[in-house]
């Protein structure tokens, strides 16, 4: 048999929108043994990740747990069990992955209308308001955290103006969640689809969710009732929808496998499961508005450093996701060679960015594990360093001191980051 090289991936300063570092504590968490789905160890164990999710999305929704699959599962799986052919979804788009709900709800049979703003800003609430008036959907899906752009949109006031009408708004906070206040109930959100590998800093692989009674009497209106095994409690609101176009992603059958019933539906993902567990754990530990802070801090550091050498931030500053820094990249400059050189030089990951502005700005996270002075200093060195080799005149010294004016200020009233 051919021999394999044992597996020994390489350190990395991951400084991209994902995936990002992971605390040694919750790979630990990962290697712990497997116990079986129905072990009351186990149970247990499910049951308290609902609560530590409701406590991150800052929700008193029953139901608050992971989908197992990458982000987009959370996303697929909302939007397939809400959404029935005809539905009337409108998709305000700011970036990429406004795209992406846009996709995911043709594919579920919606009639989609969509409203696009130009990439580097969002919507005035307004503007999102007269659509809804105009359009009247049953549906508004929209992203909290544009990854694609660096940019954040407030959703309170389109959240009160749903919830006035009677329209689900559901919204993708990938990549917000864990890193940047995401106010489920207060902004009045249906339903919130989440990520681990962003903010949370857990391995990619689960899509904690949330969502109220308005989307669980939709679901319940669609559950599928199985021939012979009828719950007469169920059998009106089973008829008076269409049944869920998905096994793995129908939410009437996978909140009964969350619930005290623990009717099977499939193998929950053992080991991200203590991942995600221990994940919550630390970020509750740290605190909500201490981990919100340490990502605006270093945010500030990185962006002050970032002027310092004389480059400049793509999109609205006004409206800039803290925790992703686009940048444009300079005149003459090979945006990929100074990535490459910053991966194999200094074994710093950066990312680029997807369709009109691929090539055109660099995007640097700064999520959760990842998100620290060590690694803010050493990107922004690193970063300089390169730009020289590649010919790209700046004034050298400069961005560090610029970072590390910014941590002298917040060092001093004792926050470390
Ligand atoms: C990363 C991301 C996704 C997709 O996540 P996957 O884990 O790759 O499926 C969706 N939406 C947003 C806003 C993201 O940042």
């Amino acid at each position: 048999m051919k021999k394999y090289k044992e597996l020994n991936p390489s350190l990395r300063t991951i400084m991209t929108p994902g995936p990002v570092e992971v605390d040694p504590r919750v790979l630990r968490a990962m290697s712990f043994p497997i116990l079986g789905q129905f072990d009351p160890e186990f149970t247990s164990l499910m049951n308290e990740t609902m609560e530590l999710v409701r406590d991150v999305f800052q929700t008193n929704n029953q139901w608050s747990y992971p989908v197992d699959g990458t982000s987009r599962s959370g996303l697929e799986a909302v939007l397939v069990s809400i959404i029935q052919p005809g539905d009337k979804v409108l998709v305000p788009i700011y970036g990429r992955f406004g795209h992406l709900l846009v996709e995911i709800a043709e594919r579920c049979g919606a009639d989609v209308v969509h409203i696009e703003t130009e990439w580097g800003g969002v919507f005035d609430p307004e503007t999102v308001i007269e659509a809804i008036h105009e359009h009247k959907p049953g549906i508004v899906a929209m992203v909290h955290g544009e990854t694609s752009t660096g940019q954040m949109q407030p959703l309170a006031e389109i959240g009160r103006t749903c919830r006035e009408l009677d329209i689900l708004l559901v919204v993708d906070a990938v990549a917000t969640i864990g890193g940047v206040p995401v106010e489920t109930d207060n902004w009045m959100l249906d339903a919130v689809m989440g990520g681990t590998q962003k903010c949370i800093s857990v391995p990619s692989g689960m899509a904690p969710i949330t969502y109220n009674d308005r989307i669980e009497r939709k679901l319940l209106s669609r559950k599928r009732v199985e021939r012979g095994l009828r719950d007469p409690a169920n059998v009106e609101l089973a008829n008076d929808g269409q049944m869920i176009r998905s096994n793995y992603f129908d939410l009437s059958q996978i909140q009964d496998y969350w619930s005290a019933a623990r009717l099977n539906h499939h193998t929950e993902a053992t080991s991200m499961l203590y991942a995600l567990h221990e994940g919550l754990r630390i970020l509750l530990e740290e605190g909500l508005e201490a981990r919100f802070l340490r990502h605006e801090l270093n945010a500030r550091a990185l962006v002050q450093g970032v002027k310092g050498m004389g480059l400049t931030l793509f999109g609205n500053e006004e409206s800039k996701l803290t925790c992703v820094t686009c940048i444009n990249i300079p005149e003459g400059i090979d945006g990929e060679a100074v990535r490459s050189r910053l991966l194999h030089d200094f074994g710093i990951e950066i990312a680029s960015s997807f369709g009109p502005l691929k090539g055109k700005i660099w995007r640097i996270g700064t999520m959760g594990f990842s998100c620290n002075q060590k690694n803010v200093l050493h990107t922004l060195g690193a970063l300089e360093a390169v730009l020289i080799r590649e010919g790209y005149r700046l004034p050298a010294g400069e961005a560090v001191q610029a970072a590390l004016d910014v941590y002298s200020v917040v060092n001093k009233e004792g926050i470390s980051c």
